[in-house]
């Protein structure tokens, strides 16, 4: 018999992937040209060449001993310093290797980041809407999710919420710009004063509050937009990055911690990143994939046809009557419910539309439209969005 914590883990499943499976099904039904799936955040810009053209280069140059062995828990030191360099020169930061730490996708980093933190208990707050598997990677730490509500229509987070639910139980926030579902980013001017609420909530509590950024989006930005580099504005960040998106290479399980020397507690909370990494059971990041982003780490990312969708999917669901988040990275379209959200989404379906519910990202009444599809996709699924609006949006 499975645990009762996985039992209801279960039970409480996951929105996203449900309707993933649910566009398979419909997919046999009517055809797969005749379904459009905008459920899954997983790019379909094919993964930059260098990258193939690295694996067959390091499978055919490298020891293979020390290119499957086992390594350090924390990763090859070169892939490391690859990493920190290209960051310094990008941010004017100035990491080394030991300050990197390769992890298993973000998924993987942001684990260990919290296992390396988490005291039994302790509270992490998070912004609505936010990535919901963030409830599961705090709870397998011990720690206790605590839930800003959103603020529409700019879903920029509610700092004076934050003031008010910082307490001795906070231990961490975690913060993710450019931003899944709503697609914005998080300024300047927003980052510097969550930095300083950060810095006085800490002096009180006597201890670092961590703010863990986690950016597998950084590079997907649009209108001549940036995300801030986040360690700038505060030294107690844990940054937790991926290639999932910028290199779409999600099945790869890639991505990094970054953790600056101005951290509280920088070599220990290093080491037991590290530790975690191993206890967790993950041992080290794939150590082809570490060589591969060794030799990629400088490769453009080519945000553009996430651009051409996003113009093309959001200019049409205006004109057909839909409010809609303008979306300034990753790729994701954030609408308002027109009707309720279930009955919206079902909706949709009946017209072989698939989208995710606001309620999976904490905040009921919108839905998630991941545009990471085919140009094509997006075309041929308009007629069938105007349908939906005919049917939704009142006049
Ligand atoms: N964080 C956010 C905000 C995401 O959207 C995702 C994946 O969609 C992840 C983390 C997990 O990314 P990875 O596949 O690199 O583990």
């Amino acid at each position: 018999m499975i645990s009762n914590k996985m039992s209801e883990i279960m039970k409480s499943g996951s929105a996203i992937r449900a309707m993933f499976e649910e566009g398979k099904k419909l997919a046999k039904k009517y055809g797969k040209e005749n379904v459009f799936d905008f459920s899954l955040g997983n790019p379909n810009v094919p993964a930059p060449k260098a990258v193939g053209e690295a694996i067959a280069q390091i499978a055919r140059e490298i020891d293979p001993v020390a290119l499957h062995g086992y390594m350090l828990n924390s990763g090859f030191e070169s892939t490391r310093k690859a990493i920190a360099d290209d960051l310094n020169e990008r941010y004017q930061t100035s990491f080394g290797y030991s300050n990197i730490i390769m992890t298993v996708g973000a998924a993987g980093g942001l684990n260990v980041a919290l296992k390396a933190v988490i005291n039994e208990g302790d509270e992490v707050i998070v912004f609505a809407p936010y990535f919901g598997e963030y409830n599961n990677y705090v709870a397998n730490a011990g720690g206790k999710v605590v839930v800003i509500p959103p603020v529409p229509p700019t879903f920029q987070p509610d700092l004076q919420a934050l003031e008010s639910a910082l307490n001795e139980k906070t231990k961490a926030v975690i913060i993710n710009s450019p931003n899944n579902p709503t697609g914005v980013i998080y300024g300047e001017e927003v980052l510097t004063k969550l930095g300083r609420i950060l810095t006085d909530g800490s002096k009180k509590k006597g201890e670092a509050i961590y703010l863990i950024s986690d950016e597998p989006y950084r590079e997907l930005v649009y209108d001549c937009k940036s995300a801030p580099f986040v360690t700038k504005y505060y030294d107690n960040t844990i940054v937790g990055y991926s290639y999932s998106k910028s290199l779409s290479l999600p099945g790869e399980r890639i991505g990094y911690l970054a953790i600056p020397n101005e951290a509280e507690d920088c070599d220990n909370l290093l080491a037991a990143c590290s530790v975690a990494t191993r206890i967790l059971g993950f041992v080290n990041a794939p150590s082809l994939q570490q060589l591969v982003i060794e030799r990629c780490v400088k490769q453009p990312v080519d945000a553009s046809p996430y651009d051409r969708n996003r113009k093309l999917l959001l200019n049409a669901l205006r004109e057909y009557g839909f409010e809609c988040v303008q979306p300034e990275g990753a790729f994701y379209l954030f609408v308002k419910c027109p009707i309720a959200e279930e009955e919206f989404v079902a909706k949709a379906k009946s017209h072989n539309i698939l989208i995710v519910g606001g309620k999976s990202f904490a905040c009921e009444g919108y839905v998630r439209i991941a545009y990471c599809v085919s140009y094509d996709t997006i075309e041929r699924s308009l007629p069938h969005f105007k349908a939906l609006a005919k049917e939704t949006v009142a006049k």
